[in-house]
């Protein structure tokens, strides 16, 4: 194998090649990055929030930041959030059983078409995870 060099490599163009990297990098981040307004870093518009609102479609803090926010306030008000989940689960004790079960009553032969189906699609699946339990059982 013939030992390269690497030490004749024409560096002006090496350096125009880097400085088209460069922009063309700076030109697709412009797209794919936003900078969240509380923390004020560089983020990939997956890091935001959907927000319809926005001309960006895009919230403009960060998730990371909006949970910070939400656990700020809700350590500050625990004792409030708490009294008041209790209340609405004490006033609403049982309503969302009896919904259900009102529900998969009158519905009792679409959600066994739609069980149906999903077991057709996963058949296999099913067998190989049975196997595989039945394996470690044994
Ligand atoms: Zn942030």
């Amino acid at each position: 194998m013939v030992k390269r060099s690497y030490e004749f490599v024409d560096i002006a163009l090496l350096k125009q090649r880097e400085k088209e990297l460069l922009e063309r990098e700076e030109k697709e981040t412009t797209r794919i990055f936003k900078v969240c307004s509380r923390c004020r870093v560089r983020k990939s518009l997956l890091e935001f929030s959907t927000d319809k609102r926005n001309s960006t479609s895009k919230t403009n803090t960060c998730k990371k930041c909006k949970i910070i926010e939400y656990l700020k306030y809700y350590y500050q008000n625990q004792a409030k959030i708490l009294i008041v989940n209790k209340k609405y689960r004490d006033d609403h004790k049982g309503i969302r059983t009896k919904y259900f079960q009102k529900y998969q009553e009158d519905h009792k032969k679409h959600l066994q078409q739609i069980a149906k189906v999903w077991y057709q699609a996963n058949k296999e699946r099913i067998k190989k995870r049975n196997l595989e339990r039945k394996l470690i059982l044994s």
